[in-house]
């Protein structure tokens, strides 16, 4: 068995938690069991398990894994504390904040033989499935993704970032991807913020990327991509899938550890979330620089 912990109890915290307790019978989670939580604040016991400290969690030889559920600006600590103590890590996504400290983390999981892996829950949503497959051998001409939600909450990083699943949609979809250039609107009396950035595919057709959020701003996606034969404007809705998405994202990283997933997999997935990053730095730098 391989001993677990998890770090931060908010909503993906306590799902993480939830799943562990109730792995899929017969998948490759069931070899991981919980040994504990950790938490900046002083917790009751949540779901039945205990609170422990970092410095427990780290020094445990029983504990092998560690599942950061921190806010964003958190990571990057988190992750190599875990690392450098000898534990393999599952973080949710975004990795870090920056592009050169993942491939540094990257590269620190690969010299200790760790398993680092980033969850990405919105590639297993019925509705992208779909639409992968919808899509699938079709020419793009022009696309358009406008996400809207809720005011972003503190320490989530800057919109590139703490939006990346929806550029690891566009990734994923549309192959590599070049930034020309991006708009910012924010008006932080308000807590009112629109991102707009424009991309390139390696077919130089045009793909647009807007983050909005705002108060009273409904959790939603619109797309707009126009092929050479139709146009979709409307998600598909999808097939629902008896497993939930974590439980996927769970098994997924399982079968990691157990050397169940391919190299060539491997490799494939680690240079869709560095290029993500890197595009989310990029967007990141020309916002900075054009607003300096
Ligand atoms: P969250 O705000 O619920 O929790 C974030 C952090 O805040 C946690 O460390 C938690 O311990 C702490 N926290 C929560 N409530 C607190 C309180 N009352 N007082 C003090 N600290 C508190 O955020 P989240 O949605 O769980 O996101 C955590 C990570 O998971 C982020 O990296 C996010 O990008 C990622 N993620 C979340 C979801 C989701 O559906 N929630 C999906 C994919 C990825």
């Amino acid at each position: 068995m391989l001993g677990s912990v998890v770090v931060g109890i908010g909503i993906a915290g306590s799902v993480r938690m939830r799943d562990l307790l109730a792995p899929l019978s017969s998948s490759a989670a069931e070899q991981l069991s919980i040994r504990g939580f950790v938490s900046r604040r002083s917790l009751e016991d949540q779901q039945g398990v205990k609170q422990i400290s970092m410095t427990e969690a780290l020094s445990r030889d029983d504990i092998h894994v560690a599942f950061i559920c921190t806010e964003n600006t958190s990571h990057e600590e988190n992750i190599r504390q875990f690392l450098e103590a000898g534990k393999h890590v599952c973080v949710e996504y975004p990795m870090t904040l920056s592009h050169t400290t993942a491939v540094d983390l990257w590269n620190l999981a690969q010299q200790k033989g760790l398993v680092l892996h980033e969850e990405h829950i919105e590639l297993f949503t019925p509705d992208f499935k779909q639409l992968k497959k919808d899509i699938s051998g079709k020419t793009l001409e022009e696309g358009k993704l406008h996400f809207t939600g809720g005011p972003l909450k503190a320490n989530f990083g800057f919109p590139s970032f703490s939006g990346i699943a929806r550029l690891t949609w566009l990734v994923d979809l549309f192959g590599e991807l070049t930034v020309t250039s991006v708009d910012l609107v924010e008006e932080k009396e308000n807590k009112y913020m629109k991102m707009t950035a424009h991309l390139l595919t390696q077919q130089h057709k045009p793909l647009t990327w807007i983050e909005e959020r705002g108060p009273g701003l409904g959790r939603a996606k619109h797309v707009e991509f126009r092929f050479q034969d139709v146009t979709i404007t409307e998600l598909p809705a999808g097939q629902r899938e008896p497993v939930g998405l974590f439980m996927q994202d769970l098994l997924l990283f399982s079968r990691k550890l157990l050397g169940e997933v391919s190299a060539a997999e491997l490799q494939a997935e680690r240079n869709r979330i560095l290029h993500c990053l890197e595009l989310a730095e990029r967007i990141q730098q020309i916002t900075e620089n054009t607003h300096a």
